[in-house]
């Protein structure tokens, strides 16, 4: 396939590699003037987008993405995809694909799961809103980038899967993290504790896959000085696009809205700033009550 890819970052590169590795012709174009190997490198959003059959874009948040939509919708052929993989608010999905629809293109929003890792390795897995048969459209591709891709019905759901999905996650990092740290004072050993929980009710992905405790579990951030891994900046905006749209909607959501709160803090008043989400656990080792 024809694909074009605007965003080369942290994801988008990594995407775009496998793309290329599975023989599809790429086309790439990003602001920072990024350049990637086996990738046509385009001098707009707009040329990059001109005659692809797919146009997959992977940028930092909504209102970057609405400026880009309304860069290469005009420039696309009706009947191909736009495949926006960015994590945004639900209503600059909802925009961009009434937008693509009335050009008669096929929208879909399909944020990830995975990280980086997940990217390069190509087992990530997507949250599909839009049609079901832009989706069918965009499978091959899923099948590359990703080991699973769910369709969650209309425009912005995917983004509404996303973004209940890292709430669960932030919130989950967070009660992991200061249960650590209630352990340690309690004279429990980490190990102890990483054995009990993760085979107990108090098991989490937090828990069992990425554990906040360095030397304890499988490799994680935490064993690496707390290198993100999955940035604590990165949650922090996840968990403010949730708290955004339970506010649209009108849905209770206490414990996302502390989550929101408590990583705001980390990231902007104390030391988060480009730490992984899981260094939460060095911060409560130093804090007492009060
Ligand atoms: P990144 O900042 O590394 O990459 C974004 C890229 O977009 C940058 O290279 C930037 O130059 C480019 N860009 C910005 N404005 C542009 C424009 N107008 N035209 C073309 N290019 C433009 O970010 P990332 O880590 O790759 O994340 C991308 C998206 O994926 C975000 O929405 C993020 O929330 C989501 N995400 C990231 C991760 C992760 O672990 N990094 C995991 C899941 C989802």
């Amino acid at each position: 396939m024809k694909i074009a890819v605007i965003g080369l970052g942290h994801m988008g590169a990594p995407m775009a590699a496998n793309l290329v590795g599975a023989g599809h012709e790429v086309t790439g174009f990003d602001a920072a003037g990024v350049t990637l190997a086996g990738v046509s490198p385009a001098t707009s959003a707009a040329a990059a987008a001109t005659g692809a059959e797919v146009v997959l874009t992977m940028l930092p948040d909504g209102a970057i993405l609405r400026r880009v939509a309304a860069e290469v919708i005009p420039a696309m052929t009706p009947g191909a995809v736009l495949l926006d993989c960015s994590t945004v608010d639900v209503d600059s999905a909802r925009a961009v694909a009434t937008e693509a629809g009335a050009a008669g293109l096929l929208a879909l929003d399909a944020p990830v799961s995975g990280g980086v890792g997940g990217a390069s390795a190509g087992t990530l897995t997507f949250m599909v809103g839009g049609s079901e048969a832009g989706f069918a459209r965009a499978r091959p591709l899923f099948e590359v980038m990703g080991q699973k891709a769910v369709f969650c019905g209309p425009s912005g759901n995917g983004q509404a899967a996303k973004i209940c999905n890292n709430m669960i996650l932030g919130v989950t990092m967070i009660a992991t993290c200061e249960a650590f740290a209630l352990a340690d004072k309690l004279g429990l050993s980490r190990q102890a504790m990483y054995d009990v929980v993760s085979t107990s009710s108090g098991s989490s992905w937090s828990m069992t896959v990425y554990c906040p405790a360095p030397g304890i579990g499988p490799a994680s951030p935490a064993d690496r000085g707390y290198v993100p891994g999955f940035s604590a900046d990165l949650m922090l905006k996840d968990l403010r696009l949730s708290q955004q749209a339970a506010e649209l909607a009108d849905a209770d959501t206490p414990m996302g809205a502390r989550a929101a709160d408590l990583y705001r803090v980390f990231v902007e008043e104390e030391d988060g700033r480009g730490r992984d989400f899981s260094a939460m656990l060095p911060r409560f080792e130093r804090r007492g009550r009060s």
